[in-house]
């Protein structure tokens, strides 16, 4: 729609201009018409004056000098097509050469008789495109003689100029009263150039204008041209519109890729913070178990009993183990980690956290009961991750029920559901505080003096590493948390 409006201003704008350039040339033309014409019609004065000179001197004596000198000029202007000299008072002594017509003479000797000293014009009294120029000779009111030059009207417009010779470009040629001499009149156009011969004797009315035709103001090679620009043009834009706006998109998906990179960054940073310091607080376990361990073997190698410091060592060796499994946990979650999905018997996983946590129970006085099925429950996961979560609601749970003042139990309830595998760790402390219940997944949240508030938040992260869910769920006493975990294919085909 736009570039259909755009084609028609420019062809308006495009017809404009090469008719205002038609205009010009016209004008031009014209004008050098008109200074030609204007030239033309001045020598006629002198002609006149010179022929009537030798009238008044003796015409009637001389007439072969008369035609002489007419036959002179008319050869030298052939537009002047007859020259006539006519007594007032008579037929006798009429003198003509050239054209000859018996009602010229009394056109002529009404013409002399009507001028007042400046020569008369009168229109060639048939088709032809004639005028003539009559002046009373001698000037003044004993005049004798009527003088007159009889021109081809036409003749005055000739010249080398092409530019006539087009039909669309017409000429006419009055006398000043407006008689039409050459051309055709009411040919529907209005003359485009009008103005009168610089003459004093023969201001003659040129008129002059061009028809112009559609293929004139709008030549099909230059309308060709002008669309083929516009064309080119709306193609050059949309192009560079499209430029524009991949740019933009490129910017945009360049700052979002900046943001996101920002943002990952931002997560790692935070995520590695949050994994040093559980780190930390996991590796207090086997540490203090180490030392524990350390300082009875010592104790039982001074009193020589190798036994037990033996037993003792592959506690401390299974101890270190583990801890060197955090260790490399804390270096597999810094580097691009390429797990590789391990299938877990969980019931492996729980038994390993309640070796861990046997000691720290017994020292409570603590119950740690395991209730699991007798075929493996196999997940895909890693396996130090999900002993890691195990061992982290096992040990809240003994945290939890040491501020209870019944039975300190600790339950671990493993069991299918369908194609998942449900662990409950259930505890016979004060349950959650219905004030913190929001908050317990959140990374540093703790109601614990030596709390880190880390245990939750990465036992979450874990067990929702493994595809599962960690939940807290309704209890009649103290706290349960709630580990869903799908089981692994083989296992599920297995059961099915
Ligand atoms: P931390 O043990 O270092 O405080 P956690 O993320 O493991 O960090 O626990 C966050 C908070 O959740 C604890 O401070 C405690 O208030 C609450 N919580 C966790 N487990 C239990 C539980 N078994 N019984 C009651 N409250 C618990």
């Amino acid at each position: 729609m736009a570039w259909l409006l755009l084609s028609g201003l420019a062809l308006a704008a495009l017809a404009g201009g090469e008719r205002s350039a038609r205009l010009t040339e016209l004008t031009a033309e014209s004008e050098r018409l008109h200074a030609v014409a204007s030239q033309r019609v001045d020598q006629h004065d002198a002609h006149l004056t010179a022929l009537s000179a030798i009238a008044v001197a003796g015409a009637e004596q001389r007439p072969d000098l008369f035609r002489e000198v007419a036959g002179a000029i008319m050869r030298f202007y052939p537009r002047i097509i007859g020259i006539s000299l006519v007594p007032l008072d008579g037929e006798d002594g009429v003198l003509e050469i050239g054209v000859r017509e018996a009602d010229l003479r009394e056109l002529i000797r009404s013409a002399a008789q009507r001028s007042t000293g400046a020569p008369v014009l009168v229109r060639y009294p048939s088709d032809r495109p004639a005028y003539l120029i009559v002046k009373r000779s001698p000037n003044t009111d004993a005049a004798r003689f009527g003088l007159a030059l009889i021109i081809d009207a036409s003749a005055l417009l000739d010249g080398d100029s092409a530019y006539w010779m087009q039909a669309e470009a017409t000429r006419r040629l009055a006398l000043p009263d407006g008689t039409l001499l050459v051309g055709v009149t009411g040919n529907g156009h209005t003359p485009q150039f009008a103005s009168a011969l610089s003459s004093g004797t023969q201001p003659l009315e040129l008129k002059t204008a061009i028809r112009l035709t559609v293929s004139d103001i709008l030549p099909p090679g230059r309308v060709a041209l002008v669309l083929a620009v516009i064309a080119l043009s709306a193609m050059a834009l949309r192009t560079l519109g499209r430029q524009r706006s991949k740019a933009r998109a490129a910017e945009a998906r360049a700052e979002l890729s900046g943001l996101e990179t920002r943002l990952s960054h931002a997560s790692r940073v935070n995520a590695l913070g949050e994994m040093a310091s559980g780190m930390a607080h996991e590796l207090t376990q086997p540490l203090t178990a180490i030392l524990a361990q350390a300082q009875a073997a010592r104790h039982l190698a001074a009193r020589g009993d190798m036994d037990r410091v033996a037993r003792i060592l592959e506690e401390v060796i299974g101890q270190t183990r583990r801890a060197s499994a955090i260790l490399e946990r804390l270096r597999t979650w810094t580097q691009p980690r390429d797990r590789k999905a391990e299938q877990i018997d969980l019931r492996e996983c729980i038994r390993v956290a309640e070796t861990l946590l046997s000691a720290q129970a017994a020292e409570l006085d603590a119950r740690l009961t395991l209730t699991m099925p007798s075929t493996p429950v196999t997940v895909e996961g890693d396996r130090v991750e999900l002993e890691q979560v195990l061992f982290n609601l096992m040990r809240n749970a003994l945290d939890a029920v040491v501020e209870s003042t019944g039975a300190r139990e600790v339950a671990v309830d493993a069991t299918r559901d369908g194609e998942m595998v449900v662990i409950d760790v259930s505890d016979t402390g004060p349950g959650i505080r219905p004030d913190v219940q929001d908050q317990l997944f959140t990374p540093f949240f703790t109601t614990r003096e030596s709390g880190t508030g880390l245990g939750l938040a990465l036992s979450l992260r874990l067990v929702e590493r493994a595809g599962g869910d960690l939940t807290v769920v309704e209890a009649r006493e103290g706290a349960r948390f709630r580990i869903s975990l799908p089981l692994a294919r083989t296992a599920r085909e297995a059961a099915e």
